[in-house]
């Protein structure tokens, strides 16, 4: 062999071996994970959530109470829950032998409103098993979702009465009883 072709071969091996280091390298790169660039860098600082106020210790807040599990009461008007009108008979019904009309409910909350203070419903609506139990008549409104019987603790039956007559609605007042029975016209 003579220098000229062992200056040859020697070039191609050299040839050989830089491209197989640039290639060996280049699979190298790719399989490592690309570093973040600046911008990246960047970006991910912007997207980190800001950081929590940190709460003083002794702090005065109370710490929340755990969410109930109920679902809110389904209400009748602002301060009365339309279960404090559901038929109260052993079974009977389900409680809903039908809807109490809106227009009484409104004219209760009203009476309510007047007087400040709470109001007890001892009867909203009845199916017709609880409204014999209770010796009511036959036509009872009471059985239509149009009548309650009521009191306020504090007030009298004669200032109960009056009052619910002006707000609109028809009163039997039971003043031995101490309630009222009020009703509007189905
Ligand atoms: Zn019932
Ligand atoms: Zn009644």
């Amino acid at each position: 062999m003579n220098t000229y072709k062992k200056g040859v071969v020697f070039t191609l091996i050299a040839a050989c071996a830089l491209t197989a280091l640039v290639f060996l390298g280049r699979l190298d790169r790719e399989a490592a994970p690309p570093a973040p660039t600046a911008e990246q860098a960047v970006e991910q600082t912007l997207q980190e959530p800001p950081a929590e106020p940190e709460i003083p210790t002794g702090a005065t807040e109370e710490p929340k109470a755990p969410e109930p599990e109920q679902r809110e009461p389904l209400m009748a008007s602002s301060h009365f829950a339309m279960e404090e009108y559901r038929c109260d008979c052993a079974g009977c019904c389900d409680g809903w032998p039908c809807a109490m009309r809106p227009e009484l409910l409104e004219k209760i909350e009203a009476l309510r409103c007047y007087f400040g203070r709470p109001v007890i419903i001892t009867s909203g609506v009845r199916c017709e098993a609880r409204n014999e139990e209770v010796g009511g008549v036959s036509w009872s409104f009471h059985t239509r979702g149009c009548a309650a019987d009521l009191y306020c603790p504090g007030i009298g039956v004669g200032d109960l009465a009056q009052t619910a007559k002006e707000l609109g609605m028809n009163v039997l007042p039971y003043y031995s009883s101490g309630y009222i029975h009020v009703e509007i016209i189905p």
